[in-house]
């Protein structure tokens, strides 16, 4: 199954993706996580985009979209994927779209999570990462069991650098200019359906299920 995880900052996308990645045996594909792990390794790519990365601003779409479509054609995306962060912008929806019709494949569903803004705040201020392996934890809703390091690996926890109020105020400004227009892009195709972002994990990712017609 190919599915693209639309959604404003901190509505869960990634936790989501990383179940779906469980249940579905497909690859999780998180642009940001790409991008966060080439700044950490130093990369030429990491050199070019930590800066809109910390910021808050969307990383150049020729950037982006040549990243991804190297990625969605490695053999491990052979019988699908779930996009994370990606596409952002209308331009990188058709660029994909053009780029996977001429493979003759296509994306099956967009999942727009939906969360208001206030609380996208709160959730995104308390949010807490691990750096080795990717873990998401948040100060309230999710605390880890072991303080202030991850449950699963014992790294100490972090907060993401565009986690801090005023970088989460401009991703959301970004979000409602660049990235809510993929709601009327989309809504023409049928695939998208719109899944309530409040709630706890279970609650989201069963409405996940529902839709897909999963169990
Ligand atoms: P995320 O982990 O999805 O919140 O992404 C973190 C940051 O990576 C975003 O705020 C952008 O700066 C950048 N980014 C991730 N995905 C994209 C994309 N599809 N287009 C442009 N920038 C992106």
């Amino acid at each position: 199954m190919k599915l693209v995880l639309l959604g404003g900052p901190g509505v869960g996308k990634g936790t989501q993706a990383s179940l779906l990645e469980g249940h579905l045996k497909v690859p999780h594909i998180s642009t940001g996580e790409i991008f966060r792990e080439n700044i950490r390794a130093g990369t030429p790519l990491g050199v070019k985009v930590r800066e809109y990365i910390e910021a808050g601003k969307l990383v150049p779409d020729d950037i982006t979209v040549e990243m991804v479509s190297n990625r969605l054609f490695e053999d491990d995306c052979n019988s699908g994927y779930i996009l994370d962060g990606f596409p952002r912008t209308i331009p990188q929806a058709e660029a994909i779209g053009k780029i996977l019709r001429q493979a003759g494949t296509d994306i099956d569903f967009i999942l727009s999570i939906e969360l208001p803004d206030d609380e996208i705040v709160k959730r995104l201020a308390g949010r807490r990462v691990c750096p080795g392996c990717g873990e998401t934890y948040h100060i309230d809703y999710k605390p880890s069991g072991r303080k202030d390091y991850c449950d699963k690996c014992g790294v100490k926890l972090l907060q993401r650098s565009d986690d801090h109020e005023q970088t989460i105020r401009e991703r959301l400004a970004n979000y409602h200019r660049q990235t809510a227009p993929l709601l009327d892009y989309y809504g023409n195709t049928g695939k998208l359906r719109v899944i309530n972002g409040e709630g706890g994990i279970a609650d989201v990712f069963s409405g996940i299920m529902a839709v897909l017609g999963e169990k």
